[in-house]
């Protein structure tokens, strides 16, 4: 039952004036007929007894009535004046409490929650108590407006609202600051902060408790953020600066969200310096990706049997005039977070794809998808789209993919390998034995190749290495016959030992860190692997020259790869 807001006229100033004169007028009609009527009143009562014929009689008498007419209309006129005015009054009261109203769920709406914050800051010094805002955003509410429509969306909207009420101590208040989004002010005894917590989790208890609207059962999670102010002698309640103090609910509020939801956060200054740093990476990079500021580094990727270069792995690098040089493990997930991850990884494929072409046709290229780009349907449509515009040979692709995929419909995650695999595009795991696939997805799944992870490859080379999780992993691979690639080569201690497990690929920084495309390209020329017109080379001859290729750092450690 949505509530529309009424709009009232505001009583004017003339009909205030008006009532006045009115007023006005009555009042002289009564002192003119106090002052008047003793003298003339006697004369026209003997007129209308036969006692006087006077010609004036007969104009005192008009004078007389017009004088009462007067006075009647007068005090009748005022006292209308008056009820209206009254009535008047009343409305737009009702109109000004209704504009601080949120009209959906009765609640205060955004514009009044800072006057209820500065109320409650006084009543709290008063008292001598503490004032606690909380700050509540439902999570993904979206998904229930997407589901369920927007009229469910407001049902539960209007609930959830009804649901805190319920909860909240003596002179506590509700505001709906908009969208699903929800503060709530209260004092609390400053000795006692433990039911604040209780309070934001009786909150979170009783919202999360599953409803059932319109015949669907609806469960909600809520993420919350607390943040207090303490008046005392220095620090009165007219210091209190409820912008400020919503701002730091907020942030505590989002740290909540980055936690896990459906839990409570109190703010704390580090989650200010970090939430700030977070602004400053989203702003810095929804600027670089206009500017260019995003580019592909490679790393070489080596048969280790044979010493042989095979390909690259592309890497997104990122130095922000502002912010330096930042690691694809801090950009990549809030890239992902904001929603452009799919922009960025086209923008830096287009490059490499044009890089690539200029590689000898032998060299494959392995990108890095991240699982927010399995979603979009159109995912394998977009980088067939890529291949044809720049004129790279899907077979020379491998896509590279986490098992963090797993998580998403695997039925659409099947679909799509494969019809990337139709274009002959190979597709493998990523760092493999850090997520939580289990034999039986690995298995549903055509993936062409398994990485292991360099976390477990970097331990072989401590002295008392236990190299079985590694051995575990190329067996794996072998029975289900996917070839492997080793992550993380650093020394030759670890080369040596990969070796003696069997034929795979492998990168590290052993063969060197990942470069950009121009070192790259010097690095080919050297070796005879460049070509300016794509697919010239057959493989045959690739393969020889490969191992003229001998990374710097393979040199400089003294390794020789082709051994
Ligand atoms: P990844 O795909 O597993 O890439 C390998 C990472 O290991 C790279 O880190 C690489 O520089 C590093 N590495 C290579 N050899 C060695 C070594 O011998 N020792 C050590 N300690 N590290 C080595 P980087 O470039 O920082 O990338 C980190 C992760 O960021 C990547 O892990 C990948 O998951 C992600 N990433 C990078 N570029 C992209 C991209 O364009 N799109 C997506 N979605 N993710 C990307
Ligand atoms: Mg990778
Ligand atoms: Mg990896």
């Amino acid at each position: 039952m949505r509530k529309t807001q009424p709009t009232y006229d505001r009583p004017s100033a003339d009909s205030e004036r008006r009532d006045f004169v009115t007023l006005g007028i009555a009042v002289a009609a009564i002192i003119l007929f106090v002052g008047t009527a003793g003298a003339v009143l006697p004369g026209i009562l003997r007129g209308w007894l036969g006692y006087s014929t006077s010609a004036s009689n007969a104009g005192l008498t008009s004078a007389l009535i017009l004088n009462i007419a007067l006075i009647i209309f007068g005090w009748r006129r005022h006292r209308e004046l008056s009820e209206e005015i009254v009535e008047r009054r009343a409305a737009e009261q009702e109109a000004l409490a209704l504009a601080r109203i949120d009209p959906l769920t009765g609640c205060l709406n955004r514009g009044s929650v800072i006057d209820a914050i500065r109320l409650t800051a006084a009543d709290a010094e008063a008292a001598g108590h503490g004032l606690a805002l909380i700050m509540i955003d439902l999570d993904d509410f979206k998904r229930i407006n997407d589901l369920h429509g927007h009229l469910v969306g407001d049902e539960v909207l209007v609930s959830v609202a009804d649901r805190i009420r319920a909860l909240l101590p003596a002179g506590g208040s509700i505001a709906r600051l908009g969208g699903d989004e929800f503060a709530v002010v209260s004092v609390f005894d400053r000795g006692l902060p433990d039911r604040v917590d209780q309070l934001a989790s009786r909150i979170i208890a009783e919202v999360s408790t599953p409803q059932t609207y319109d015949g669907s059962e609806v469960s909600i999670t809520m993420s919350v953020g607390i943040a207090v102010y303490l008046p005392n002698r220095t620090k009165r309640s007219a210091d209190c600066q409820p912008e400020e103090l919503m701002k730091q609910a907020d942030i505590a509020m989002y740290n909540a969200k980055a936690e896990g939801k459906n839990r409570h956060s109190w703010f704390a200054e580090e989650m200010e310096r970090e939430f700030r740093r977070r602004s400053q990476l989203e702003e810095g990079i929804r600027l670089g990706l206009n500017r260019g500021e995003f580019s592909p580094h490679y790393e070489q990727q080596i048969d280790l049997e044979t010493g042989r270069l095979v390909g690259f792995e592309m890497l997104a690098r990122w130095t922000s005039p502002t912010l330096g040089s930042i690691s694809p493990e801090v950009f990549i997930p809030i890239t992902e977070e904001m929603g452009l991850i799919g922009e960025l990884s086209e923008s830096l494929m287009r490059e490499a794809f044009a890089d690539a072409l200029e590689w000898d046709a032998s060299l494959t290229l392995s990108v890095n998808i991240s699982p927010v780009q399995l979603r979009d349907p159109w995912f394998a449509h977009r980088i067939l789209k890529l291949l044809l515009e720049t004129g790279f040979p899907g077979e020379r692709l491998e896509i590279e993919i986490t098992e963090n995929c797993l998580h998403e419909n695997i039925g659409v995650v099947r679909s799509m390998i494969t019809s990337l695999q139709n274009q002959g595009i190979q597709i493998s795991l990523d760092d493999f034995g850090t997520g939580y696939s289990s034999l039986a997805q690995l298995r549903s799944l055509p993936f062409d190749r398994l990485k292991i992870d360099r976390s477990f490859v970097m331990e072989l080379s401590r002295l008392d290495a236990n190299s079985e999780i590694v051995q575990a992993i190329v067996t794996l691979g072998k029975g289900l016959k996917m070839p492997v690639t080793a992550e993380g080569i650093e020394d030759a201690r670890i080369l040596d030992l990969l070796k003696t497990m069997g034929g795979m690929k492998g990168q590290g920084y052993l063969y060197g860190r990942p470069e950009p495309a121009d070192a790259v390209r010097e690095r080919l020329a050297s070796a005879g692997l460049l070509t300016s017109s794509p697919g010239k080379r057959d493989k045959g001859a690739v393969a020889g020259k490969a191992q003229v290729a001998a990374p710097a750092a393979s040199r400089q450690t003294g390794v020789h790869q082709q051994a």
